[in-house]
């Protein structure tokens, strides 16, 4: 039987991590400052930016449908920026932070001449303080985690999964996040995912996505799940340090060699470097950073 307390919890992000490299997903998803005793995580810009704009979306869906555009999407977005402004967000200069917040306030004047899906019914996920997750296998005592941006229910009583990106960069094909979202919608709602689109958000573009096969779905993230358990059993045994190890070399704060641009932030923290700056404890109780390069 699983038990959430004891669990391997699972994510887009933290797989995505592990995908890259395990020691990044050790860094980021793993170790605790003995200290604090809280997990590390770097602020940085282009994230400030993401969390503000989904914050603003995302409190659209508390409204019935024919209110949401009514809503006074800037002031939103003002209150939402607040908890990224300055250092919190990564920035260095006013400049940077301005050029930001100006692609955030054009993607919500975008939004609000053309809401597309949010003016559409939709339905959310249930879920208590955590973000919606389930037992992806209660044997393995693996929980899948995530959350769905929008999730639109369709006139043929289907739904329609909606991510919203405020990225240039367009997700990989070979991406687990349209696989989770299916995974999560199939195992916390009854109606049929039929369709999955990502919105790119500064340009206005939809592009809809092929929907996997709930069995693929599951293969492939449980088989990433399954190593991320194994990695995490070894590391008790054997120790971090001999699990999450970096294949270019260990990262060295004095020559400055070894690792890659993932890893260095994090490295950079935990040996105290100069370019690191603590900024405050973030919602979920991690130690956040500013790394100016
Ligand atoms: S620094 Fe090393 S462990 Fe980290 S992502 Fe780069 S190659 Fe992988």
């Amino acid at each position: 039987m699983g038990d959430k307390y004891t669990a391997v919890w699972v994510s887009h992000s933290s797989m995505g991590d592990f995908l890259k490299c395990p020691r990044l997903y050790y860094l980021h998803n793993m170790y605790k400052d003995k200290k604090t005793g809280h997990k590390i995580t770097i602020v940085n810009p282009h994230m400030a930016l993401g969390v503000a704009v989904h914050e603003v979306l995302e409190s659209l869906g508390d409204y019935p449908a024919h209110e949401r555009m009514k809503q006074d999407l800037r002031a939103d977005f003002e209150e939402a920026w607040k908890k990224v402004s300055g250092k919190l967000g990564g920035f260095i200069t006013d400049t940077e932070e301005q050029e930001f917040k100006e692609r955030g306030i054009k993607m919500l004047e975008n939004v609000q001449k053309d809401p597309k899906f949010l003016i559409n019914k939709r339905i959310k996920l249930p879920r208590e303080t955590m973000n919606p997750n389930f037992f992806l296998s209660e044997d393995h005592n693996i929980i899948l985690n995530g959350l769905v941006d929008w999730i639109e229910y369709l006139p043929d009583d289907t739904l329609h999964i909606i991510d919203f990106k405020t990225g240039k960069k367009e997700e990989s094909d070979s991406s687990l996040q349209l696989p989770i979202y299916l995974l999560l919608c199939n195992a916390l709602q009854k109606r049929k995912v039929t369709k999955a689109s990502y919105w790119y958000l500064e340009s206005g573009n939809v592009v809809e996505k092929e929907l996997p096969d709930a069995e693929t779905a599951y293969r492939d993230v449980m088989d990433v799940a399954l190593k991320v358990k194994e990695a995490r059993k070894l590391a008790k045994r054997d120790g971090e340090d001999k699990v999450f190890i970096c294949p270019k070399g260990a990262y060295d704060p004095i020559t400055k060699e070894g690792g890659c641009f993932n890893c260095i932030p994090y490295e950079k923290i935990l040996t105290g470097d100069e370019s690191v700056e603590f900024v405050g404890t973030g919602g979920f109780n991690q130690d956040m950073y500013m790394v100016k390069k």
